[in-house]
């Protein structure tokens, strides 16, 4: 997809501030620190649109982007979970808003579950995971970090990712670098194709 433009629109704390235009909504969730804010930038092209690494976890809110203009598609950045030094309130009240918004957002069509392709994914990974096949979200997992890993070893750390969620063969998996643009033109495809736009 070519991007025009990119701006941020709000961040909501709950759905009174959702946007109302129903234009399609592709939304973004992984632990802190696994390259969720580097990915945004990266897809649309910007140095600093999303923050990266500033308060990882702390902000409870639902950060929108808008892309290319009135009309097209939002990202929806979830804030980061696993986050350790948020109290189990403030767990609670992150689980609250995000289970609201996934169980009830009419314009979402699809959930990149981002996970770093370094490592087996963490038992917050899997229960994010769980959840998104609960509710039967379109979903695809973006494994970040890819330039960390010799390409020889991909297929090792893919397998291992892809079991430990217990992801079907038909959930597709992403391969991601925010570094080199790996995945990025793949990623456009499945976004372009889940959103219909
Ligand atoms: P967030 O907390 O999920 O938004 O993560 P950030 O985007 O802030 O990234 C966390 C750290 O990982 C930062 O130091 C990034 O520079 C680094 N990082 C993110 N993506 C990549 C990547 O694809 N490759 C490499 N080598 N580093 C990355």
């Amino acid at each position: 997809m070519k991007i025009k433009q990119s701006e941020f629109v709000i961040s909501a704390v709950g759905p009174s501030q959702f946007p109302e235009d129903g234009i399609p909504e592709v939304a973004l969730a992984g632990r802190s620190n696994v390259g969720k804010s580097s990915l945004i930038n990266k897809m649309l092209l910007r140095k600093n649109l999303a923050r990266t690494s500033g308060q990882p976890g702390k902000t409870q809110t639902l950060n929108y982007y808008k892309i290319n203009g009135d009309g097209v598609l939002y990202f929806v950045d979830f804030p980061g979970y696993g986050y350790a030094k948020v109290s189990k309130t403030e767990r609670e009240a992150w689980g609250k808003m995000i289970e609201r918004y996934l169980r009830g957002r009419e314009p979402l069509k699809l959930v990149l579950q981002l996970v770093d392709l370094r490592h087996p994914p963490s038992a917050e990974d899997q229960r994010m995971y769980q959840w998104l096949s609960h509710y039967e979200i379109p979903m695809a997992v973006v494994t970040t970090k890819a330039d960390k890993v010799s390409r020889s070893q991909w297929p090792k750390h893919i397998k291992i990712i892809r079991q430990t969620l217990g992801m079907p063969g038909h959930v597709p998996l992403v391969l991601f670098s925010s570094e080199t643009g790996q995945g990025r033109d793949e990623l456009w495809s499945l976004i372009i194709k889940s959103a219909e736009i």
